[in-house]
């Protein structure tokens, strides 16, 4: 299996790696890698893997049963051999900055309203969030967005740890996401905005709350009692 670098250290740009196994020309199997592949409402890490002098570019990454695959653009890598991962950490970091806003305003959603969250997308530009709730609207919305504000002003530490599915389910709030982790999952990944916010989570986050910066809100649209859709975005 994979060792996924992101997990230990979301900061991670750049490793060395092995080539466990190539499929059809184009999909790489690496024995560690930073590269995130797509989840949880999180799109993929996209940047190159190096051999010597030749640039394979990571197009896409995703999870099959277990392992992290990494499309690259044209055929050449093969099993064995040594390669060096670099990330597109701006990319990747607006992602990391756009999940954490996303933990908090949930939260406090969650907290004021008991709304869970039915969907949510982060892009580069936009983050889309749907939730039900009896009623909503643009007004009801907004004052979060404020508070949510206030909070990513402050240095507030986001750590994550594994906890036995058991005990992490004891926890209030901790699956605020409409789909839950399957039930064959036994250790659950927490993501813990400390006095915030504990999560079931399977992404990557900034160490303090203060990196979000601030976000604002795009629009609103309504689409049925369990389908409110917002979009919102970081302001830089
Ligand atoms: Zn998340």
């Amino acid at each position: 299996m994979t060792r996924m670098l992101y997990y230990e250290e979301s900061y991670m740009r750049e490793c060395d790696a092995n080539i466990v196994s190539v499929k059809d020309d184009k999909f790489v199997v690496l024995d560690q890698t930073v590269f995130y592949p797509k989840g949880g409402g999180q799109p993929n890490d996209t940047g190159k893997i190096i051999r010597g002098e030749d640039e394979f570019q990571v197009v896409y990454v995703g999870k099959f049963s277990g392992e992290v695959l990494h499309e690259v653009d044209r055929p050449g890598l093969k099993v064995g051999e040594r390669v060096h991962c670099v990330l597109d950490w701006d990319r990747r970091y607006k992602l990391m900055r756009s999940h954490t806003a996303a933990h908090i305003l949930a939260s406090l959603l969650w907290k004021g309203t008991g709304a869970l969250v039915t969907g949510n997308q982060l892009e580069i530009d936009k983050t889309r969030f749907d939730f039900s709730l009896d009623n909503f609207s643009r007004e009801t919305f907004l004052p979060y967005i404020a508070n949510a504000n206030e909070l990513y002003k402050q240095d507030i530490a986001v750590k994550s740890y594994e906890l036995p599915r058991e005990e992490a389910m004891k926890i209030e709030g901790i699956i605020k996401m409409a789909e839950a982790f399957p039930p064959e999952v036994q250790m659950l990944r927490v993501v813990e905005i400390v006095r915030v916010d504990k999560q079931a989570d399977g992404g990557t986050h900034v160490k303090s709350v203060r990196e979000v910066g601030q976000i604002e809100f795009l629009k609103a649209e309504n689409k049925g009692k369990n389908n409110r859709r917002v979009y919102y975005r970081l302001t830089n």
